[in-house]
């Protein structure tokens, strides 16, 4: 059939087949019915309402509050050969006026509208003059007023069940909390969709943790070893740092920008769109730096800081490899930013059970950060999920060695209970090294029976032994103190030898090597197709100024791969690849088999 959902993810889109739940919403929403989507980023909710817009007849209404992205998302969509476009505060009248014009008499596919445009009476009256498909509502979770994207305007959406009783709804989102999903039902009098959820896992993402040293350095060499030339996302947790980081990584000849709340926004707007637009560029950023970054090639997100959640920092991480190509989350994190986090928590304006609440998801963090099992099974347990171990995170790969640490842990607890538990790590860590510093001699540390009985350990492997304490709950960095450790009376069960502690085995962090540059993307190919897909993408940037679009809009980096892998020799071997739909073919066959004759 011409007009099949699948006959269109073929033709037009260039895919084989639906993924996931794809098919059954597409049906559902394509026969009118509502829906609910909760699909994790990169699942491809997008295609959910983009394919029944094309089935139904009339014009797709896609409410969107990321202005700043529509004009990229209507370019994509013509690409395609679909006729998009969109309605926001960024077109003069006249423009408006003609792309209303287009709605009216159903000459579009689909219009993208923000959601205060679309509330107006002028925008609700047109459309009620207008063949309608459907509507999708996106980013549904900015309904959610304890969200941390709340948009007032999304509450009055509600309005579209009430003025267009008979056009579906179908609302997505990839915040799948059960508060977030009942306030969407809720607010936009969704009860009668269809709830359509899978798992919030992102399989093609590989976690890893290391312990922080020369944070700078080590996050270098991750760049340099394996992420050549990709684009990126490095999180740090203040302006200053954001700052510094970039220069130094620009100074070290990659190509990074800042991005932070501090900078103006036209400066802002002007960094996320280089990062947007451009190929291999690395954004540096506080975590103001998030919504409305739509990129399907981010291959590594970066933190340099210990996020304050799990929640944040899947999110964060989760905006790595949309595409499902492999990417990295990767983290160096020490002591110090337990202490840090702790220290913002205690000082913060919040009540008592807010800082409760901080403190138990910051506990959660750490927990995953020093967990020696499956990351991914703590981070899925997290979201109610249970799972086996993923064999794609560090602990996975490189299983740590747990030996028995009951000494050590024994005497650490001890050397914190006699220095009277008002000392910070570094203090107590120095008192069991011996070293007789100014202010271990000052509270005349030395004559304790814990000074130097930790001799034969240094300082690094102390700290990593501190963190796990912190983790399994023995002591806690204490506010009160000023950041001082106390023992919490799960501690008395080690000191007094009743609880054995299991801690993982520790080794000096190998000094940075000169690495080898490499990317993770052509990981995979063959050295003589690497050079292919240089080409191609060079060819792909070009096109892609001239289009005055992203990069990515004219293929995605998985095509690109394809294309080199498989070498295609005729057009009707270039229509089989993914991403290739039958517009594209027209617009690029002919280059593209040119350059891999060439
Ligand atoms: P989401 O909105 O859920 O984050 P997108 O709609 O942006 O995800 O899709 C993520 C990526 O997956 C896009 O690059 C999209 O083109 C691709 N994609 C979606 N569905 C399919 C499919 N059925 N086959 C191949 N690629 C797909
Ligand atoms: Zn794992």
């Amino acid at each position: 059939m011409k007009n099949s959902p699948l006959h269109i993810l073929q033709s037009i889109f260039g895919y084989p087949a639906f993924r996931g739940h794809q098919a059954e919403v597409i049906d559902h929403v394509a026969a009118g019915g509502d829906a609910l989507v909760l699909m994790p980023t990169g699942s491809g909710k997008s295609l959910c309402y983009q394919v029944p817009s094309l089935v139904r007849d009339g014009v797709g209404v896609v409410v969107s509050p990321l202005i700043a992205l529509m004009q990229d998302q209507v370019a994509a969509l013509a690409e395609l050969g679909v006729r998009a476009a969109f309605l926001n505060s960024t077109l003069s009248a006249a423009e408006a006026a003609r792309t209303e014009q287009m709605v009216r008499h159903g000459e579009l596919d689909m219009v993208y509208v923000a959601p205060e445009r679309l509330l107006t009476d002028r925008c609700l009256t047109l459309l009620e003059h207008s063949p309608l498909a459907l509507f999708a509502i996106d980013e549904a979770h900015c309904v959610s007023q304890w969200g941390h994207d709340f948009r007032p305007e999304y509450i009055q959406l509600s309005v579209l069940h009430e003025r267009f009783p008979h056009v579906p709804r179908i609302a997505l989102t990839a915040t799948a909390d059960r508060q977030t999903r009942a306030e969407i039902i809720a607010r936009l009098q969704l009860q009668e969709a269809r709830v359509f959820a899978t798992s919030v896992d992102r399989p093609n993402i590989r976690y890893r943790v290391v312990e922080k040293a020369t944070a700078r350095t080590q996050l270098l060499h991750f760049i340099r070893g394996e992420h050549d030339g990709d684009a990126g996302i490095v999180y740090c947790l203040s302006r200053k740092k954001v700052e510094e980081t970039a220069e130094f990584l620009e100074s070290q000849g990659i190509s990074a920008l800042p991005y932070h709340a501090g900078m103006t926004a036209a400066s802002r707007q002007k960094n996320q769109q280089r990062f947007q637009r451009e190929d291999g560029v690395v954004i540096v950023a506080t975590i103001a730096f998030g919504m409305g970054i739509d990129k399907p090639d981010v291959r590594f997100v970066a933190h340099l800081d210990l996020p304050k959640s799990i929640e944040g920092y899947y999110q964060e991480t989760g905006r790595a490899g949309r595409d499902g190509l492999p990417a990295n989350a990767w983290m160096t994190y020490g002591l110090q930013d337990v202490v840090q986090l702790r220290r913002m928590i205690d000082e913060s304006e919040g009540d008592d059970d807010y800082k409760r609440i901080q403190i138990a998801k910051l506990d959660a963090m750490l927990g995953f950060c020093e967990t020696s099992d499956c990351r991914r099974v703590r981070m899925l347990a997290y979201f109610g999920e249970q799972s086996t171990p993923c064999g794609n995170c560090d602990t996975c790969l490189n299983p740590p060695v747990s030996v028995d640490g009951t000494i050590a842990m024994q005497q650490l607890l001890s050397c914190i209970a006699r220095t009277g538990q008002r000392f910070g790590a570094m203090h107590v860590i120095d008192v069991l090294l011996g070293a007789e510093t100014d202010k271990v001699l000052h509270w005349r540390h030395t004559e304790l029976s814990t000074f130097g009985i930790g001799r034969e350990r240094p300082a690094q492997e102390w700290r990593a032994i501190v963190r796990q304490g912190i983790a399994m709950g023995f002591m806690l960095v204490d506010h009160d103190q000023f950041g001082g450790l106390r023992l919490t009376s799960a501690a008395r069960a080690v000191l007094s030898g009743a609880q054995r502690v299991q801690l993982r085995e520790w080794h000096k962090a190998e000094r940075a090597k000169k690495t080898k540059r490499g990317s993770l993307v052509t990981a995979d190919l063959p050295m003589e197709s690497v050079s292919v897909f240089e080409r191609l993408r060079a060819w792909r940037r070009d096109t892609a100024l001239e289009h005055g679009v992203p990069a990515y809009v004219i293929f995605h980096d998985a095509t690109l791969k394809e294309i080199a892998r498989s070498r295609p020799a005729s057009l009707n071997d270039l229509r089989g690849i993914a991403g290739v739909g039958e517009r594209k073919l027209d617009a690029y066959g002919a280059q593209i088999l040119l350059l891999l004759a060439g």
